[in-house]
């Protein structure tokens, strides 16, 4: 696998996409799996504070693949990716990413957290 510290060039959004996906897994995480749970251990520098996350080692490969497409994406000008003619999701990916964002977004519309409900991923 290569380092992710050879490509830390992630622009705003991304982090930002990817700081949604991680917090959104974690509340999933934490809801579903019960199974010892750890940080992610290969990040970018300027994803460091995602290590603050614990992931059952299921959720850790999802998002730590997610992290790797992100940065490996091919377009400079990214379109949404429901748009993107590259789909650099693998089968059973997108399902995942659907599901957690659902579950997860439900979650923090009960606790009252609109405030991180995203609008950019669907
Ligand atoms: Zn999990």
């Amino acid at each position: 696998m290569t380092s992710l510290q050879d490509h830390p060039t992630l622009t705003r959004k991304e982090r930002k996409d990817l700081k949604i996906l991680a917090l959104f897994t974690s509340v999933y995480c934490s809801a579903h799996h019960a199974a010892v749970r750890e940080p992610l251990s290969s990040l970018p520098p300027n994803l460091a504070k995602l290590q603050r996350y614990r992931y059952c080692t299921e959720c850790r490969d999802f998002l730590q693949y997610a992290i790797d497409r992100r940065l490996k994406c091919p377009l400079t000008d990214k379109p949404s990716c429901k748009h993107c003619h590259v789909h650099c999701y693998h089968p059973g990916h997108r399902e995942k990413v659907r599901q957690v964002m659902r579950f997860s977004g439900q979650a923090l519309i009960r606790r009252g957290r609109l405030d991180l409900l995203w609008h950019y991923l669907f």
